[in-house]
């Protein structure tokens, strides 16, 4: 059975493909609040020769600029893979309420794998985490990517 995925699931995607297009790792993110994207962003670290530019990063510095606040504690985070130690360290920092990420990623998530950020007693803030949503696309997206890549 399958259904339409959420729209910013889909918005997630789409910068997902873009950043591949583009060369990089293909990863989208989007920031929701109230019911509306407020900033939308792919990876984009050879693009800037910035190793903090995952998409995740990229979305919680865009919304704090535009809300002019450095907590973004009303607001969803949609990503197509499982954030990273950095990502989830970011996440919690910022106060987001609800993450919902793609694809899991066992290599290099921080989240269900490795460090797991939020189960931390020194971590403060844990968000809602909801996982799975479209993660049929995004791990397509990275084997094609990094199949692309091997040849
Ligand atoms: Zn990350």
């Amino acid at each position: 059975m399958s259904f339409p995925l959420p729209d910013p699931m889909r918005q997630a995607l789409a910068a997902a493909r873009e950043a591949a297009e583009a060369g990089e790792v293909p990863v989208g993110a989007v920031l929701m609040l109230d019911g509306k994207v407020i900033a939308r962003a792919a990876n984009a670290t050879r693009t800037d020769n910035d190793p903090t530019a995952h998409a995740e990063m990229r979305v919680i510095r865009e919304g704090a600029r535009l809300l002019g606040q450095e907590r973004l504690g009303g607001c969803d985070l949609w990503v197509t893979l499982e954030p990273c130690a950095m990502c989830a360290g970011a996440i919690a920092h910022a106060r987001i309420a609800r993450v919902y990420y793609a694809a899991s990623d066992p290599k290099g998530g921080g989240v269900e794998h490795g460090a797991r950020v939020f189960e931390h007693p020194t971590c403060h803030h844990r968000p809602e985490i909801y996982s799975g949503l479209g993660e049929g696309e995004a791990g397509d997206l990275l084997r094609g990517f990094f199949a692309a890549r091997r040849k």
